[in-house]
């Protein structure tokens, strides 16, 4: 096989051209994008594709010089909620290969992103001498431990995941705990590397606490408890609620919460948030608790910086990162400590970790920091070394691109998995 330095990635839901912060486009979309363009920087030429979600979008999206995400139409060009994808996906696959056929292109690697992905990039194997790389995003094995209605593609999706960890070229787990996951939940077969999740340092750096209290008109003296992320009940956004109203604070300072994530009425998000505004106002909290609702990357920097501490309340979380931002901004978190969370947030050094859905542990977390300015401060200062040292985008694409470069050379395997439609349960 001759080399390129060509790379598919491959997120069939997660659109990395898209806002993020809206239901179902969150980490995943933003990780595709950064580490893309960050490839691209160091010589990569990359092709993001991901399935068309509105007839009004455009085809293509050029972020970069060699850097472009590529919608292909597979199934109505309308939203379809992630559980409801796979049987597009041939679809997907027959676009993929008339766009490289039209426009003469060929990879030597795929990074398939999520389950569907992983997907597809089992069929293009069928088809190429393509390496492919994924990375999970989300595992199954682990999220249906914790979910009551477990859907009808479960099945699929364990097999799936297993088949794409046993023959994938490369497997990247984003924290130690992923990984274990892997090994404990689903096979002890496959080669997985850590490579985790990355941030854009300098923008989540660059403001400095005052610049942004000045700039959301909060004052010096308030205290600011943060949250970032989709309204959905997995994210925990009810037990940070319910421990703002166990803590100390209301009453004694001017305290404010912020819940920063976007929504739409009548959709999952919207209903979400509606259940959350009503936890609100059957605590009393209305007055000091805002939803300024999504913010892009931009406007975020300011929020990170201006908080007193961020709150990432997940029930379960593969990486998050939400808790890297604000740490690269110098904010200590308060998190729970699941999955890649327990990699992020170093307990007492960069902030707190507390048992999931406890919202005493919570409130006694946040209001340990709240009560403690001096070693906020020496929280959040740790934090940033943390992040700079650990998590930069461009670290991050640095190791991928070792990665890819390490297994330009070896052999394609052959594939040996075949899932098929028909497994799929109605
Ligand atoms: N986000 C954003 N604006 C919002 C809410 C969230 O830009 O209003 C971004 C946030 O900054 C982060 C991503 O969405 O980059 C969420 O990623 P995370 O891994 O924390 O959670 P996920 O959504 O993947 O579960």
């Amino acid at each position: 096989m001759s080399f390129n330095k060509r790379i598919a990635f491959i997120s069939v839901h997660g659109d990395p051209a898209i806002d993020i912060g809206k239901e179902e486009a969150g980490g995943q979309n933003v990780y595709v994008r950064q580490v893309g363009e960050a490839l691209a920087k160091q010589g990569w030429q990359v092709d993001m594709f991901t399935r068309k979600a509105d007839a009004t979008q455009p085809a293509i999206v050029e972020h970069s010089p060699n850097c472009r995400t590529i919608r292909l139409v597979a199934g109505p060009e309308t939203f379809i909620p992630r559980d409801k994808l796979f049987s597009y996906l041939p679809e997907f696959v027959e676009q993929l290969r008339s766009f490289q056929r039209d426009n003469n292109i060929q990879y030597s690697l795929v990074h398939t992103n999520y389950w569907l992905s992983a997907w597809v990039g089992m069929e293009l194997k069928k088809y190429q001498p393509i390496q492919q790389i994924h990375t999970y995003h989300s595992l199954g094995a682990v999220k249906y431990q914790s979910v009551s209605d477990i859907p009808p593609i479960a099945t699929t999706r364990l097999e799936v995941e297993k088949a794409c960890l046993e023959t994938a070229a490369r497997i990247v787990a984003t924290s130690p705990q992923e990984q274990d996951h892997m090994r404990q939940l689903m096979s002890q077969k496959g080669n997985i590397d850590i490579i985790p999740c990355g941030t854009d340092i300098e923008r989540f750096g660059a403001v400095s606490s005052s610049e942004a209290r000045l700039k959301l008109g909060i004052p010096r003296s308030s205290l600011v408890v943060l949250y970032v992320g989709r309204f959905d009940q997995r994210k925990g956004i009810e037990t940070l609620v319910r421990a703002m109203g166990h803590s100390i604070f209301p009453g004694l300072a001017d305290i404010r919460l912020i819940i920063v994530g976007g929504s739409r009425p009548g959709q999952s998000d919207g209903i979400e948030r509606e259940r959350i505004e009503a936890i609100v106002d059957e605590l009393g909290l209305r007055d000091y608790t805002t939803f300024p609702g999504q913010i892009d990357h931009e406007t975020l920097p300011y929020y990170y910086a201006a908080a007193n501490l961020c709150v990432v309340p997940s029930h379960y979380e593969p990486f998050g990162l939400v808790a890297i931002e604000a740490m690269a901004a110098g904010t200590p978190v308060v998190a729970s400590g699941v999955g890649g969370l327990q990699f992020t947030v170093v307990h007492e050094k960069t902030g707190l970790l507390c048992p999931p859905k406890d919202d005493k542990a919570f409130a006694q977390a946040i209001d340990s920091i709240l009560s403690k300015p001096t070693w906020q401060a020496k929280l959040g200062k740790s934090a940033r070394k943390r992040v700079e040292t650990l998590f930069s985008w461009d670290g991050v694409a640095q190791q991928l691109s070792n990665l890819y470069l390490s297994l330009v050379d070896v052999p394609t395997a052959k594939p040996t998995v075949n899932i098929s439609l028909k497994q799929v349960s109605a």
